[in-house]
């Protein structure tokens, strides 16, 4: 029988780079064929091949309420029929802000754009022009989008690809961004001692989800808030992963911390392109067309995008959602460790809300050198067993998983019973 993913993984490395539009999708580092997908339903997506496969990647986090959500769909066609886009303002785009800015308590304003990238990218832009100061803190292994301030020591595709930084960066560009090592606060406050008040903006992932599942610590998360607030630096939480996708008042809400601005993107979509960066109303002031911040976007809050997202942000406000995907995640992160360790493979597990990291360590990672002392060479192999048991996860040993409401118990068990047999094969 002819291989439909291979097929077309042939037709499209002829027109576009690697065969794909994202290099995530590439299978670079696990080696394969990348499958194309033809539809999703609820926990499960199907190749060309009309395989089915039981999905932890979730379009890479947003598909919380599982793919093709009824409520959702038919939302989008409902706002489908009214027209695409107006390039004007409209009521979905009012109630979307008011419903982020109620849900989020650091967040009294918000402008809604169309990607993750886009959300960092202006925030950055922001903290620079509300502060006068051009110096950019990142963290290892973080992942913010793909603007050239932010490929500098950066996580998911980059890491995943052995390139942390990427060529094309101006050198004028990256020496303004200064580059430490997650959770370190010895490192944060000597830096800040020396350039504190040359500093614009610290941007980190709370959990940082690019380099598989790293918990900032709350001494981290403390220090870092405080630190900010002295030197009058913007302290902006990256929560495109996080948000809402951890819990409701996202991972600000574990950590008991206030943004000034926090991006946010895929949950808040429900799968289409909606992101958005929002905080302090004294720093959002400075954003054209009132202060001199510039920002725009032809299809920001495009309408039918917004339907998807803002129902969406409805329906994982049902009683005892975050609740329920906690339960289904530890009953899978519970069920893989218990197989690990039967098949003599090291594994430790982590679990926020509907996000989770495997890992081949015997203690669960704190930092980039942790993840990196991990035995990712084992993944390949593992990822390989689980794809052909009819198991979609994350082709990278460094990116986080995600379960969605739509994952039943008889998902779990399954995939936990195909983990058995794929840990077999790794031993
Ligand atoms: N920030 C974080 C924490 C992300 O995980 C991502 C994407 O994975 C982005 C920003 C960029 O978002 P996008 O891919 O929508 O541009």
């Amino acid at each position: 029988m002819t291989n439909l993913n291979q097929a077309l993984f042939d037709r499209a490395s002829l027109t576009s780079p690697g065969g794909v539009n994202s290099p995530v999708r590439a299978f670079r580092s696990v080696g394969g064929t990348p499958r194309f997908i033809k539809r999703a339903q609820g926990a499960y997506m199907w190749d060309e091949n009309d395989t089915r496969y039981i999905d932890y990647v979730g379009s890479w986090g947003p598909a919380i309420v599982g793919h093709a959500h009824p409520e959702v769909v038919s939302a989008v066609q409902e706002a489908a029929t009214q027209g695409l886009g107006f390039g004007a303002p409209t009521r979905a785009e009012v109630e979307m802000a008011e419903l982020l800015c109620t849900m989020l308590p650091s967040m009294a304003q918000v402008r809604l754009v169309s990607s993750g990238t886009e959300a960092t990218m202006s925030a950055i832009r922001l903290a620079r022009g509300f502060t006068g100061r051009d110096l950019l803190i990142k963290f290892e292994g973080c992942y913010h989008g793909h603007s050239d301030s932010l490929l500098v020591k950066a996580g998911s595709g980059l890491l995943t690809l052995g390139n942390p930084s990427s060529k094309g960066v101006p050198v004028g560009v990256s020496n303004n961004t200064l580059v430490l090592p997650y959770n370190d606060v010895p490192a944060l406050k000597t830096l800040f001692a020396e350039k504190g008040d040359q500093i614009a903006a610290v941007i980190l992932e709370p959990i940082a989800g690019n380099m598989n599942f790293v918990r900032a610590s709350f001494e981290f998360m403390n220090a870092l808030r405080d630190l900010c607030t002295e030197h009058g630096v913007v302290l902006i939480i990256d929560e495109v992963m996080t948000g809402f996708r951890v819990g409701l008042q996202c991972a600000q809400g574990l950590y008991g911390i206030q943004a000034d601005i926090t991006t946010l993107g895929k949950v808040i979509g429900g799968g289409m392109p909606v992101a958005a960066f929002g905080g302090r109303a004294d720093i959002m002031a400075h954003m054209a067309p009132l202060g001199g911040v510039y920002q725009a976007g032809t299809l920001s809050g495009n309408p039918v995008a917004v339907a998807a997202g803002y129902t969406t942000m409805k329906l994982i406000q049902a009683p005892g959602f975050y609740e329920n995907l906690r339960a289904k995640g530890a009953a899978l992160l519970d069920g893989l460790t218990h197989a690990a360790h039967a098949a003599g493979v090291p594994l430790s597990t982590e679990l926020e809300g509907g996000m989770f990291g495997i890992f081949f360590s015997e203690q669960v990672p704190k930092s980039f050198a942790d993840v990196m002392a991990s035995r990712v060479d084992l993944f390949p192999a593992f990822f390989h067993g689980m794809l052909d048991e009819g198991v979609y996860l994350a082709p990278s040993a460094f990116e986080a998983g995600f379960i969605s409401a739509a994952h039943t118990d008889d998902d779990v068990a399954q995939t936990i019973d195909c983990a058995k047999r794929a840990f077999a094969r790794i031993a």
